[in-house]
C-alpha cells in the first residue's frame, strides 16, 4: 500500500519517525538538514503537509511555534504542559463512548473521523523551575 517517496520525504518521514516526540516543522528541518542540508524549510513544510494528507503522520495544530508531527498514526491522546509547550503521548486509553461522540458530532452536523483527547498541564520541568 505504500506509495513510492520522493528521497526527500522519505527523509523527512524518517525524520519525523526519529525524533519521535512530535517535532515542530522547524525542528524537523533542522534535523533533516544534518543529513540533507541542501533541502529547504518550504520544502520541508510542503513534504510534511503531503505526508500528513497521505496518512503517514498525525498533524497536530497546537502551540505558537506552529503544528507539530506525528508519526504515530493510530488513535491515542495527548498531554500538553502550557509551559514549555511540551507534548507527549498518553499511555492508556480514556474510555469514551464512541456512540456518545457520534451522536454530538451528527448534532452538528459533522461526521466524525476521529477524536483526540488533550491533558493540559504544568511538566514536572515547569514545576520546578517556578518554586
Ligand atoms: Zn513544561
Ligand atoms: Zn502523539
Amino acid at each position: 500500500m505504500q506509495t513510492k517517496l520522493s528521497t526527500n520525504a522519505q527523509a523527512v518521514f524518517e525524520t519525523v519517525q526519529h525524533l519521535g516526540n512530535h517535532p515542530t516543522a522547524s525542528e524537523v528541518y533542522e534535523a533533516v538538514r544534518q543529513s540533507r542540508p541542501r533541502i529547504g524549510m518550504a520544502t520541508v513544510y510542503r513534504t510534511l503537509h503531503q505526508l500528513a494528507e497521505m496518512g503517514l503522520v498525525l498533524e497536530i495544530d497546537h502551540s505558537a511555534e506552529g503544528c507539530r508531527y506525528d508519526a504515530h498514526t493510530g488513535r491515542h491522546d495527548h498531554i500538553i504542559c502550557k509551559s514549555c509547550g511540551k507534548l507527549w503521548d498518553l499511555s492508556g486509553e480514556i474510555p469514551l463512548q464512541q456512540i456518545l461522540l457520534q451522536r454530538l458530532a451528527q448534532e452538528q452536523g459533522i461526521e466524525m473521523l476521529s477524536h483526540e483527547v488533550r491533558i493540559y498541564g504544568l511538566c514536572e520541568t515547569c514545576r520546578q523551575a517556578t518554586k
